[in-house]
């Protein structure tokens, strides 16, 4: 579904991703950890055209994302290339972007209409279905203002799955939130997991890794440094950098 192959990316002269590789298989969850500063955000920004590769390649099912002139430069995509790419990548945030002016429902119609030309009705039937999937159909009138971090971040993911992305990528979407609230989060997006969607998670929440993650990849300094089922990542990690890190966080 996703493949990265050396990706690199530099800010000013400092690289801040160093040559990742990284796939992600249809239907697999795959959670990336790692202390924070080491590229986890970036990484997630570049597969999403938010930051453009200084260096490397993204395959998204069979498309390059991001192309390339003779001498292998990379070139920015035509911006409805971009936009057709990013239509099929639901992302959440770990801050809650939704549009504070509209309802939870009109948050969620909003894309299916504008990017899809969805008529009203059906878009609002697909709101009313996702809405009740995150359980927040008895919240669809509200402004995020009257919503929980937690309503509100479920509400973030109903509207990424309005697209009907084929893949979902999460960048702490519960590190904002309380224990409790973070929970019922990462209760959505379990049972997102179990339905088989195809998701990248950066997330700070080992349970949910140890869990629900079919593959762990451990970052640090713009590299991943190990990869592997949680039930080794967690049990017998071959990096020191990745003992280090598992000592400070569980
Ligand atoms: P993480 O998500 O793992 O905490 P980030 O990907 O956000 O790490 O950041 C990695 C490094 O890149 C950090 O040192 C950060 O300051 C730097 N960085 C991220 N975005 C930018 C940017 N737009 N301009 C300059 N530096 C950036
Ligand atoms: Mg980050």
């Amino acid at each position: 579904m996703l493949r990265v192959e050396g990706l690199r990316k530099s800010f000013g002269g400092r690289e801040v991703l160093r040559g990742i590789d990284l796939a992600v298989a249809p239907g697999e969850v795959v959670v990336i950890i790692g202390p924070s500063g080491c590229g986890k955000s970036t990484l997630l920004r570049c597969l999403n055209h938010l930051e453009q590769p200084t260096a490397g390649r993204v395959w998204f099912r069979e498309e390059l994302v991001g192309s390339r002139d003779e001498g292998g430069r990379l070139l920015p995509r035509p911006e409805a290339e971009v936009d057709r790419q990013r239509a099929r990548i639901g992302m959440v945030f770990q801050r809650f972007n939704l549009f504070p002016h509209m309802t939870a429902l009109g948050n969620v119609i909003e894309a299916p209409i504008r990017v899809k030309g969805m008529a009203r009705e059906q878009a609002e039937a697909l709101a009313l279905r996702l809405l009740g999937r995150v359980g927040l159909l008895d919240r669809k009138d509200e402004y995020p203002a009257r919503l929980s971090g937690g309503q509100q971040q479920r509400v973030a993911i109903a509207r990424a799955l309005a697209m009907e992305p084929e893949v979902m990528l999460f960048d702490e979407p519960t590190s904002a939130l309380d224990p409790e609230l973070a929970d019922e989060v990462l209760q959505v997006m379990q049972d997102l997991a179990r339905e088989g969607m195809t998701m990248l998670v950066v997330t700070h929440e080992m349970g949910f890794a140890r869990e629900v993650a079919h593959r762990v990849g451990v970052m640090d300094a713009g590299l991943v440094i190990e990869q592997g089922p949680p039930s080794l990542i967690f049990t017998t990690p071959t990096q020191p950098r990745t003992r280090e890190f598992l000592r400070k966080v569980l």
